[in-house]
């Protein structure tokens, strides 16, 4: 049993910076003490300067176990969690093998994350073509969404639906109040041919804007057809926004992630051969940019996620440069806060909403929100303390995820994670990891 005390001047409570005492007792935040309070024999931790604020809910990762460990694993991936102030992510049911379409494929999943869990983890499950028969079961044993591409997602055992395959499900997913996440790019063979493969510009142009905003109309379409949950994972195009404004005002029943990397970088900083930049949709020019920005700030987005997609630095064709050989999917689970946090202090997005769109807004979304994302009494003692005022630069040794290849690497942020607790424990002390294998499995009640 721990129990011990948190003070900040800085506790992010309400949406706002309190000065207050967090009293942590089996778990959970046992209650909050206005100011400064203490007690005998209870520890108290002072943490006057730093912020203390929920821990980091990322809803979207790929972490690659069973099956394709060798690419990131669920040790390293929630080691690399813990020390970037995330205590829960939501695994997606592709980039592992089996892909989590069946509930066998999902027991063996949980099995595999059994002893390596540094923070706690919830699932997805997918839907392909050929698993109609199996969503209602994926549901049932606790997924908290279902998952489907619209293009070729890049893992052959993973192959994206049809409309009609979406059809065929949505009754259900009606009938459970489940989301359907959608990967929205609908290919076509409107684009223009590849000349050279090692051009950063020619990769965008195989993937232009028209691919996400007609998949994101099928989107919209299943979405009021069966009035069913809906959410859009990693908007890139903002030529989408516009539409999604528009049925989100009619409905909350839509909702739309967007990532760091196309907050962060911009395409024309973007060198050609460096495959390292690869995910899909593309991360777009700075005028794009800018839109989905404007769209953040106007509150547009319902949450930020990381789209945490490792593979080893061969199929990053890091060597031959080739856009269009490599794999699609940036690594960077760990450095979600600095780098958005770093773009806020530019854009003018307030501290206070960047914490909601990353703890308050996702439990919000998984519907894990009466006991997680916020600091309230009775809530799961998952916490993050960091320092908005250290400067830093990204370095290799700092990086805990199973490969170092990523594009934030070098990178000069602000914002440092000092200490993180999972479940009460204090699984980072000081920037580094300290107790380990704090957390659990999440299943969707
Ligand atoms: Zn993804």
């Amino acid at each position: 049993m721990t129990e011990f005390f948190i003070y900040s001047k800085r506790c992010f409570i309400n949406d706002k910076f309190i000065e207050s005492t967090l009293h942590i007792k089996n778990n959970k935040i046992h209650c909050i003490h206005s100011g400064i309070y203490k007690a005998s024999k209870i520890p108290f931790l002072d943490y006057t300067n730093l912020i203390v604020m929920p821990g980091i809910i990322d809803a979207h990762v790929h972490i690659n176990e069973p099956g394709r460990e060798t690419w990131e694993g669920f040790d390293t991936a929630t080691k690399a969690a813990a020390i970037g102030g995330v205590t829960t992510l939501i695994e997606m049911p592709l980039n592992a093998s089996p892909v989590t379409t069946n509930i066998d494929a999902f027991k063996l999943k949980q099995e595999a994350s059994k002893g390596k869990l540094h923070v706690n983890c919830g699932f997805y499950g997918g839907v392909i073509p050929s698993n109609k028969a199996d969503i209602e079961g994926l549901i049932n044993a606790g997924v908290f969404g279902i998952k489907g591409f619209l293009t070729h997602s890049g893992i052959d055992e993973f192959p994206n639906v049809s409309k009609t395959d979406l059809e065929a499900i949505a009754p259900i997913l009606k009938q459970y109040n489940i989301p359907l996440l959608l990967h929205c790019e609908l290919a076509d063979d409107n684009v223009p041919e590849v000349v050279n493969p090692k051009s950063y510009h020619e990769y965008i142009q195989s993937r232009p804007q028209h691919w996400e905003t007609n998949a994101i109309n099928l989107a919209l379409e299943i979405q009021k057809q069966f009035d069913i949950k809906v959410h859009i994972v990693h908007l890139s195009a903002s030529a989408g926004i516009e539409r999604i404004k528009q049925r989100k005002e009619k409905t909350d029943k839509l909702t739309v992630e967007t990532c760091p990397q196309y907050l962060y970088f911009n395409a024309e900083e973007i060198p050609d051969a460096s495959p390292i930049f690869k995910c899909a949709p593309p991360i777009r020019e700075k005028a794009n940019n800018d839109k989905l920005w404007t769209f953040l700030l106007d509150d547009g987005f319902n949450f930020l996620a990381s789209d945490h997609s490792p593979a080893p630095p061969e199929r990053k064709q890091l060597e031959s440069g080739d856009f269009f050989k490599a794999w699609g999917g940036i690594s960077g689970l760990q450095f979600t806060l600095p780098v958005v946090y770093s773009e806020s202090k530019k854009r003018g997005l307030q501290i206070e909403k960047l914490i909601s769109l990353l703890t308050k807004k996702p439990a919000e979304f998984l519907g894990i929100d009466s006991e997680k994302g916020a600091l309230v009494a009775g809530f799961d003692a998952d916490i993050t303390v960091w320092d908005d005022l250290e400067e830093l630069v990204i370095s290799e040794d700092s990086i805990q995820h199973k490969h170092k290849a990523t594009p934030y690497l070098n990178e000069m942020v602000f914002g440092k994670v000092i200490h993180t607790f999972v479940n009460g424990a204090h699984v980072v002390e000081n920037s580094k990891l300290k107790n380990l294998r704090a957390g659990r499995i999440l299943l969707k009640e």
